[in-house]
């Protein structure tokens, strides 16, 4: 399992949905969550890098830093028991969407709150209550799913209808 999420994170960086060290990648585990490390390029991240956290946020394992996004996988795994793994991204063209606040592909656009803000996580887990997707204003995607390629699958598809309907 810490093997696909690190592989995800590669796949966010080839298929252009991040640049550099942005977004994370998350999957559910027996006790709470494992996610990627802050700070460190996908190409460098290895198993061991990876963060074991509880669903309330006490690190369980792990010596870097979690991602300083890690309230938002934390608030929607608490909230949703169907969710196994959660994918956010900052790709371009659905990041531009989300300035018209308005839906796409049935994803809504989660009010605006800082990055690593509680808010942010409240606002993100509001949206999702009946998707697999949400925008978050001036921000970016999460996608989530019941397995890492169906949350990275949302992130890549929001993707795609963003640029075609962006002209
Ligand atoms: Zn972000």
């Amino acid at each position: 399992m810490r093997s696909e999420v690190v592989r995800c994170g590669l796949l966010m960086v080839e298929r252009g949905l991040v640049a550099g060290t942005q977004g994370n990648v998350s999957a559910r585990s027996t006790s709470g969550f494992v996610v990627t490390p802050s700070g460190v390029p996908y190409d460098s991240v290895t198993d061991e890098d990876l963060i074991e956290m509880a669903l309330h946020g006490e690190v369980l394992d792990g010596r870097l830093e979690p991602s300083s996004e890690w309230r938002v996988h934390a608030a929607i795994y608490r909230a949703r028991p169907d969710v196994n793994a959660i994918v956010h991204t900052h790709s371009s063209a659905a990041t531009a969407w989300t300035e018209r606040n308005r839906p796409l592909d049935h994803a809504l656009v989660a009010a605006f709150a800082p990055t690593g803000t509680d808010d942010l996580a409240g606002n993100a887990v509001e949206a999702l209550k009946d998707h697999d997707a949400v925008l978050l204003a001036h921000h970016g995607v999460v996608g989530v799913g019941t397995t890492l390629g169906e949350a990275f699958a949302v992130c890549e598809r929001l993707e795609e209808r963003a640029s075609r309907a962006t002209p």
